[in-house]
């Protein structure tokens, strides 16, 4: 935890600046009050990156908030924001900078319980990282006595290849809103996006990302892995994880990082349906599939996991933006304890 200097007259003035700044930004950046769709899940939760409840707030409690005990910034971040990408034409690169929170310490723990729908705090290093998440809290004991954990290595020579049953993707334009979880960048979306998979349909709760990749092929990892969450009217979640590798720059992820909030447990809201997840699926949809878990606490187990096999491809400035928010955000791999991992030709 990282002690927090009372802010001075002169920090007060920068912060009430920065905010009045942001507001003005434009109305395609708001302050999200409502909460997430995602809060009902009971098990496992609907959120890999343990989203749940968060209390809704109204922007005025926000600035009051941000100026009256708002953690000081414990770092800057210069955040390079290319218009180009985002609004789809070619002007020059514009450049905004931002004060950021550094992301370690967690400084606002009440917050944090509320986002995260946990009590305890965990991180992946350090005495509250992986090997410790089940000794935290007993409902996250399935961490470590869990049998079928995520994620996993996946050794091309031991997986059950067979014929492949399609994945229905269904995807249309939807809203979003961005979320810094104090664990990940988190994209709620709500919108008609659905995936048909194993007889059952589940709807798109949200997405999110890990760096390094969390699965692992023969030992090896990507840059970086976009998990998306899906839930069946059930509550069992079927989650695609979409490896990403550096070559050239996603449209989809340029429209999310433009929106991403810098502060722990901030939101922003993105333009009205300008989130279309058909912008992130590779045509090549060959895949493997598993059972597993959360990968984040509490590790509830039950997850269907799709890993498609062909990576994306992401620029290294996007994934350098996001590296420098989560250098590490990913779990080691668990055992496989004799679970098939199917490969779909
Ligand atoms: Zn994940």
């Amino acid at each position: 935890m990282l002690s927090r200097p009372p802010l001075s007259l002169h920090q007060r003035q920068g912060l009430r600046f920065a905010l009045i700044c942001a507001l003005a930004f434009g109305a395609a950046i708001a302050y999200a009050a409502d909460p997430p769709p995602t809060t009902t899940a009971k098990k496992p939760t609907a959120d890999i990156s343990a989203t749940s409840a968060s209390s809704a707030k109204e922007v005025g409690a926000q600035l009051r908030e941000a100026l009256g005990t708002s953690v000081a910034p414990q770092k800057k971040l210069t955040i390079v924001v290319s218009g180009k990408a985002a609004a789809n034409r070619s002007t020059p690169t514009t450049v905004k900078s931002a004060r950021a929170a550094a992301v370690v310490g967690h400084s606002q723990t009440t917050q944090m319980q509320s986002v995260h729908g946990g009590d305890v705090h965990w991180t992946y290093e350090g005495e509250k990282g992986p090997q410790a998440w089940g000794r935290l809290k007993p409902d996250f004991n399935v961490c470590a006595i869990g049998k079928r954990q995520s994620p996993i290595n996946i050794d091309d020579g031991s997986t059950l290849m067979g014929p492949a049953e399609p994945l229905l993707f269904n995807y249309t334009p939807s809203n979003g809103t961005v979320l810094n979880n104090g664990h990940t960048i988190q994209v709620e979306v709500q919108g008609d996006n659905s995936l048909t998979v194993r007889g059952g349909r589940y709807r798109l709760v949200q997405f999110h990302f890990h760096a390094p990749s969390e699965e692992q092929f023969n030992g090896k990892r990507t840059a970086m892995v976009a998990h998306l969450v899906h839930r069946n009217d059930e509550g069992q979640l079927a989650v695609v994880a979409l490896l990403l590798e550096p070559g050239a720059a996603n449209p989809l992820i340029d429209k999310v990082w433009t929106y991403m909030p810098l502060e722990v447990n901030d939101r922003v809201r993105m333009p009205r349906e300008l989130l279309n997840l058909n912008e992130l699926l590779p045509i090549d949809q060959r895949y493997y599939q598993f059972m597993g878990s959360l990968t984040t606490p509490p590790c509830t187990e039950g997850v269907l996991w799709t890993v498609l096999r062909q990576p994306l491809q992401i620029s290294p400035a996007q994934i350098k933006l996001f590296t420098q928010l989560y250098p590490n955000n990913a779990r080691p791999v668990q055992a496989l304890n004799g679970r098939p991992v199917r490969e779909a030709q």
